[in-house]
C-alpha cells in the first residue's frame, strides 16, 4: 500500500533555519560548478567535444557547468537504444515502474535544497521560485507514480453473458521529451517521468540554457532503477537534434514544452509520416501565454494588487501562465493601479543570493535584448509608470516594468513578452473586460478578482482559458490540484498533474474473450 498523494510542502524562508540550511546548500552546489556532463545514450556515457556551458544569468562570469553536445548521429543512436529497450520495458509490470518514480522522488527529496540551490544558480531563479520548482518535480513523480498503479487494470466496460471484456492501457513508443528553461526541473522531470511509468522508453533533449539540472536528474533516475536505454539523454540544439528526434519514424510520442513558433513547427513536422513509419505520432504541445488578471469595480484593492504583481513578476515574468495583462474596470483602476506600483517597488530585484530577493535575472542575453526592445514598443503605446531600466553588465537584469493606458490590441498587450513587464488597459464593464481577456491568440491562464457571484458564473462560462482562477493569482498551479494546460494557441490541453494526463501516453486496448 501506498500512502495517498500530497503536495510536497513549500519552504518558509521566514524562518532562519531554513534560510541557513538554504545559505549551506549555495556552497554545496559551488563545489560542483563548471563541472563536465557527458550525454547518456543506451547506458553508455558519451563524451563529446563540443559541448554546451551553462551560465549563470546573474553572473555571466560563473560557468554552472559544461554538458556534452548532441549530434544527429547520437540522436540516431538515442532513438535506437530506446527502440529496443522499449521491448522489455513496456512488459515491465506498472508497479515495478511506479516504485522506481516514487524512489526517484525520495532521492531529490532528501536532497531538496541542493537541488533547488541548482536552480538558483542556473535559471537565476529566487529561493521560494526554485523551492517550488524541485517541490514541483517531486510531485509529479509521487502522483504520476499513484495513477499509474490505479490505472493498471484499465477501466470498467460491460461485457454479456459467456464474454470477458477488458478496456486495458498498453505503453506506446519512444517518447522524445523537449523541454524549456523556466521550469527547468518541474516540467523536465514531469515531462520525462510520465512516458517512463507509463511503460514508454524516452529520448530527452532539455533546453540548452539548463542542461544541468537535466543531466542531474538523469543520474537520479539511473539511480532509482531506471535501465539502461529506457531513458536517454542527448542535450543539443533545437534545430538540428530537436528536428532530427521529432521527425525520426520510430518517435511514437512527442512531448514538447515551449514557445509557440517552436511547438506549431513541430506539430506540423509530426503530421508527416516518414518512410518506414507505421504509426501516427502523437504531440502533446504546452506553448506560450499572454495571460490576464481581470479586475471587477467591486473588487478588494489590496488582492487585487497583490495578485497582479505576483501574477506579473514571479521568476521575472519568465513563466507561460505570467499575468503580463491586468484589465481593470475603470471605477478602481487608478487605485489598483496605483497599489501595484508600491507593491512592485517595495521589493527587491538582484542577484538571488539571499532569501529577500523577491525578482532575479531574466535567462540570457536573448531574452534580455528581446525584453528591452519591448520596453521600447512599450513607451511608444502606453505610458512608462514603473521601471524600465534594465543592466547587463554582470548578469542579465531589467527592473520589473509596468505600462499603463494601453489599448487591449497594442503588442504589449498581445505579444508574448516573457518578461517582467506589465500591461494596465481599462474596461468600462466587467462583460468588455472578460471580452479583452479573450482576445489574444493565446488561452492558457487567467484570473478573476471579484465579489459578485454572476460574474463569477458568467466568467466561468465565458473566460476561455485551461486554468481559470478566482480571487487569486494566476500562477502557481500545484500537482493533482490544478491540473495544468492550455487552449488555443497555448497547446493541446493536455492537462499536466491531472487525472487524464498519463493517458496520452498510452494505447487503449480492448480485450474481449468469450467462454
Ligand atoms: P523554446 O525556445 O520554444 O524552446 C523549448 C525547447 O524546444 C528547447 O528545448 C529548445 O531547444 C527546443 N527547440 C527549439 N527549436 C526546436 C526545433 N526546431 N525542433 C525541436 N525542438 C526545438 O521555448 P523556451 O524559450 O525554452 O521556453 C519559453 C516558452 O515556453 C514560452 O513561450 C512559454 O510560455 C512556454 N512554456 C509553456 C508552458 C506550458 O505549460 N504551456 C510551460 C513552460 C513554458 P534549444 O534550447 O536548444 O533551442
Amino acid at each position: 500500500m501506498t500512502t495517498p498523494y500530497k503536495h510536497e510542502p513549500f519552504t518558509d524562508f521566514t524562518q532562519e533555519k531554513e534560510q541557513q540550511a538554504f545559505s549551506k546548500a549555495l556552497e554545496q552546489v559551488q563545489k560542483v560548478m563548471g563541472e563536465s556532463y557527458p550525454l547518456v545514450i543506451d547506458g553508455e556515457k558519451v563524451t563529446t567535444d563540443e559541448k554546451i556551458v551553462s551560465i549563470n544569468p546573474a553572473n555571466k562570469e560563473e560557468v554552472v557547468g559544461e554538458v556534452s553536445k548532441a549530434s544527429q548521429e547520437h540522436a540516431e543512436r538515442a532513438i535506437q537504444a530506446a527502440a529496443t529497450a522499449f521491448e522489455t520495458w513496456r512488459y515491465t509490470k506498472p508497479e515495478e515502474r511506479a516504485h522506481i518514480l516514487m524512489r526517484a522522488a525520495a532521492i531529490v527529496r532528501r536532497k531538496k535544497h541542493y537541488f533547488s540551490a541548482l536552480l538558483v544558480k542556473e535559471a537565476g531563479k529566487p529561493w521560494k521560485e526554485a523551492d517550488a520548482d524541485t517541490a514541483e518535480a517531486i510531485d509529479f513523480m509521487e502522483y504520476y507514480a499513484r495513477q499509474m498503479i490505479e490505472l493498471a487494470p484499465g477501466k470498467a466496460v460491460k461485457s454479456r453473458e459467456g464474454e470477458a471484456n477488458r478496456y486495458m492501457y498498453t505503453p506506446t513508443g519512444v517518447t522524445v521529451v523537449i523541454s524549456p528553461w523556466n521550469f527547468l526541473f518541474a516540467i523536465m522531470a514531469g515531462t520525462t517521468v510520465a512516458p517512463l511509468v507509463t511503460g514508454n522508453t524516452v529520448v530527452l533533449k532539455p533546453a540548452s540554457a539548463t542542461p544541468v539540472i537535466a543531466a542531474q536528474f538523469v543520474e537520479v533516475l539511473e539511480e532509482a532503477g531506471v535501465p539502461k536505454g529506457v531513458i536517454n539523454f542527448v542535450p543539443g540544439s533545437g534545430s538540428e537534434v530537436g528536428d532530427y528526434l521529432v521527425e525520426h519514424p520510430k518517435t511514437s510520442i512527442i512531448t514538447f514544452t515551449g514557445s509557440r513558433d517552436v511547438g506549431t513547427r513541430i506539430f506540423e513536422k509530426a503530421a508527416k509520416v516518414q518512410p518506414g513509419q507505421q504509426h501516427l505520432k502523437r504531440v502533446i504541445a504546452e506553448m506560450g501565454g499572454k495571460d490576464t488578471v481581470v479586475v471587477d469595480e467591486d473588487a478588494d484593492i489590496e488582492l487585487a494588487a497583490d495578485a497582479i504583481a505576483v501574477s506579473a513578476f514571479g521568476f521575472a515574468g519568465q513563466k507561460c501562465s505570467a499575468g503580463s495583462r491586468a484589465v481593470v474596470h475603470e471605477k478602481v483602476y487608478d487605485a489598483v493601479l496605483q497599489r501595484v506600483i508600491e507593491i512592485t517597488e517595495s521589493r527587491i530585484t538582484a542577484a538571488p543570493e539571499s532569501a529577500d530577493v523577491y525578482m532575479g535575472p531574466v535567462i540570457d542575453q536573448d531574452s534580455f535584448d528581446k525584453i528591452t526592445d519591448y520596453i521600447e514598443v512599450g513607451k511608444q503605446e502606453g505610458k512608462l509608470v514603473s521601471g524600465g531600466s534594465s543592466d547587463d553588465s554582470k548578469g542579465f537584469f531589467i527592473q520589473p516594468t509596468i505600462f499603463s493606458e494601453l489599448s487591449p490590441t497594442s503588442r504589449l498587450m498581445q505579444e508574448e513578452i516573457f518578461g517582467p513587464v506589465l500591461g494596465f488597459s481599462k474596461v468600462a464593464s466587467f462583460e468588455e473586460a472578460i471580452d479583452v481577456a479573450n482576445n489574444t491568440e493565446y488561452g492558457l491562464t487567467g484570473a478573476v478578482i471579484t465579489k459578485n457571484r454572476a460574474h463569477i458564473e458568467y466568467a466561468k462560462e465565458r473566460f476561455h482559458v485551461g486554468n481559470l482562477y478566482f480571487n487569486r493569482n494566476c500562477t502557481g498551479a500545484i500537482v493533482g490540484y490544478h491540473p495544468f494546460g492550455g487552449f488555443k494557441m497555448s497547446g493541446t490541453d493536455s492537462k499536466a498533474g491531472g487525472p487524464d494526463y498519463l493517458q496520452l501516453h498510452m494505447l487503449a486496448k480492448t480485450v474481449s474473450e468469450m467462454y
